[in-house]
């Protein structure tokens, strides 16, 4: 059944289908300063669907900003966001932030994002935190989203916790269930911004063994991380960025052959 619940992220309804060649999501030019640093200096990323991407680089160096840009949290000076090819973000004509296309208030639902600390609502418990968007979206009855809520949340083992609050849970488990929260909206692709960061290390696995299932479910995934082995292994892309650029976009083999000799150092924490 799970398995079913996650092809929905393949068989989009025919009116949301798009032409194989149609990227999920495309980034064109993203201009981006805080005050007199220039933080993104034209960074552009195209995700096919069913494509993992990892975005890796020396701390500081706008990853966060970038994937942040990508669903509006944080506006551009310049630049465009397409999803599904239709246009979702174009920098904002007024200083008040990121202008979303009034029509797509309903694309805004089909990216997920999963953030370094979580964000669970801690005074609710597991099962209504993962069931309040959908809910509020209207997106089935509340015997219909529960049902899909012990699904997502047994993709990332945690049916057993659905009754508890947050606190009760480690920091793994927390992110476990922000992962489940976020599939709940059958998002069309789902970034992560340093979903390990804020982790204990012994936790650190459980959570990468669930984007790693998710990956091969063919979940259309950006991700900010510091994990390079993780990133190496699961991604069909890496984009490395060093003072709002990106200086590489390629895969993991190219990367490893060496194509890239700036690299060297990042290559170096790599095993095997
Ligand atoms: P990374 O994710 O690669 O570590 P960030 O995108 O978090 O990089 O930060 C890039 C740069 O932008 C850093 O110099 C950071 O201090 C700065 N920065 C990030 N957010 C803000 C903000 N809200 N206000 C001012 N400067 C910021």
């Amino acid at each position: 059944e799970v398995a079913a619940k996650i092809a929905r992220f393949t068989a989009r309804p025919a009116s949301r289908r798009q032409p194989a060649d149609v990227p999920a999501l495309e980034a064109k030019g993203v201009h981006k300063a805080f005050g007199d640093l220039q933080v993104l200096k034209g960074v552009d990323l195209t995700v096919q669907p069913g494509e993992v991407i990892s975005i890796i680089g020396r701390s500081g160096s706008g990853k966060t900003t970038f994937i942040r840009t990508l669903n509006g949290l944080e506006h551009m000076d310049s630049g465009s966001v397409r999803l599904h090819g239709e246009p979702f973000i174009s920098a904002g004509a007024s200083a008040s932030g990121a202008h979303l296309f009034k029509e797509d208030f309903r694309l805004i639902r089909d990216v997920g994002m999963v953030f370094q600390s979580f964000n669970l609502f801690n005074h609710r418990t597991i099962l209504d935190n993962v069931l309040l968007a959908p809910l509020y979206h209207g997106l089935g009855t509340r015997a219909d989203l529960e049902a899909e809520a012990f699904h997502y949340l047994a993709k990332v083992g945690m049916a057993a916790h659905a009754r508890k609050y947050p606190h009760q849970l480690s920091g793994g488990q927390q992110q476990r269930v922000a992962i489940a929260r976020a599939l709940m909206m059958s998002p069309s692709i789902i970034l992560f911004d340093e979903p390990t960061s804020a982790l204990d290390p012994e936790t650190v696995d459980e959570v990468l063994g669930v984007i790693r299932s998710l990956a091969g479910d063919g979940v259309t995934m950006v991700i900010v991380t510091h994990e390079m082995n993780f990133a190496f292994d699961v991604s069909d892309r890496i984009l490395f960025m060093e003072q709002g650029k990106v200086i590489c976009d390629d895969t993991p083999a190219n990367i490893k052959a060496g194509l890239y000799p700036q690299l060297r150092t990042f290559l170096k924490n790599l095993t095997n």
